[in-house]
């Protein structure tokens, strides 16, 4: 286990974990014969400072993934002299934070009803912006996450689908916390399925599955955005997960 010390944010130590973790991801792809391109990395820096995502960048980073739509915002507006950073919105969204989400975020990773699709257009349109989304399933049926039912991708998909302000471009999910991670690739099979009966890769191009613990399996099946925050930043303080 990687502890949670400021040792954590020296940007060499960043930059190998970084390199560690792409190393992963690449080999992963291939051995699933897949092109080492198709796999992106969001960087999840939810509860890092600053300076950790400078240094993640500085490795040459791009895509960041955050939970909480304040630090979001907080983060963009500081972080701003950095040019080409993409920030992921991948945490469960109130309505009432659409609006500095709408502001700040380039993608939105959790939406999981239709209320929320058009809170997000609404407030999009307002600031002239386009933002990608995708539609969260809660593959698992756990009451704790959020994500839409299978049954329910229909319908928050389609509002999307309908809306000048949104561009739907894939399904995300969070698998289960499984000891063994392989235990936990049908859950993934089960996303990529969803998306296949919902239009597939054309319709559907992006995929929202794996975390430090499960992006492997989540690359064999599929995956184009895995979301890593441990393996690259180490832990997270009480309160920050
Ligand atoms: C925190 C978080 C991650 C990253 O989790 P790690 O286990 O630290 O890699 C990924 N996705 C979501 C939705 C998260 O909230």
């Amino acid at each position: 286990m990687i502890s949670a010390d400021q040792d954590d944010h020296r940007p060499g130590d960043i930059a190998a974990r970084l390199a560690e973790v792409q190393g992963r991801i690449s080999s992963a792809a291939r051995q699933a014969g897949r092109a080492e391109g198709e796999v992106r990395l969001i960087a999840v820096s939810k509860g890092k400072p600053e300076e950790a995502i400078r240094a993640a960048y500085a490795a040459g980073q791009r895509d960041f993934g955050e939970n909480y739509a304040q630090e979001l915002a907080e983060k963009a507006a500081r972080l701003s002299d950095l040019p080409g950073i993409v920030w992921h919105a991948i945490g469960q969204l109130q309505r009432n934070k659409a609006k500095v989400v709408a502001q700040v975020a380039d993608v939105v990773h959790a939406v999981d009803r239709v209320e929320l699709v058009t809170e997000l257009d609404r407030r999009a349109a307002a600031g002239g912006r386009v933002l990608r989304v995708l539609v969260e399933v809660n593959v698992g049926g756990e009451a704790t996450k959020g994500g839409c039912t299978p049954e329910g991708v229909e319908a928050v998909l389609g509002a999307a689908q309908r809306c000048a302000h949104l561009r739907s471009v894939g399904l995300m999910a969070i698998a289960p916390y499984l000891e063994d991670p392989a235990a936990v690739r049908p859950y993934f099979a089960a996303l990529r399925a969803l998306r296949d009966r919902h239009g597939g890769a054309e319709v559907l191009p992006e995929l929202s599955m794996g975390m430090s613990h499960d992006f492997e399996g989540a690359i064999a099946e599929g995956a184009t955005w895995v979301r890593v925050g441990t393996a690259i930043f180490g832990s997270r303080s009480q309160g920050a997960q």
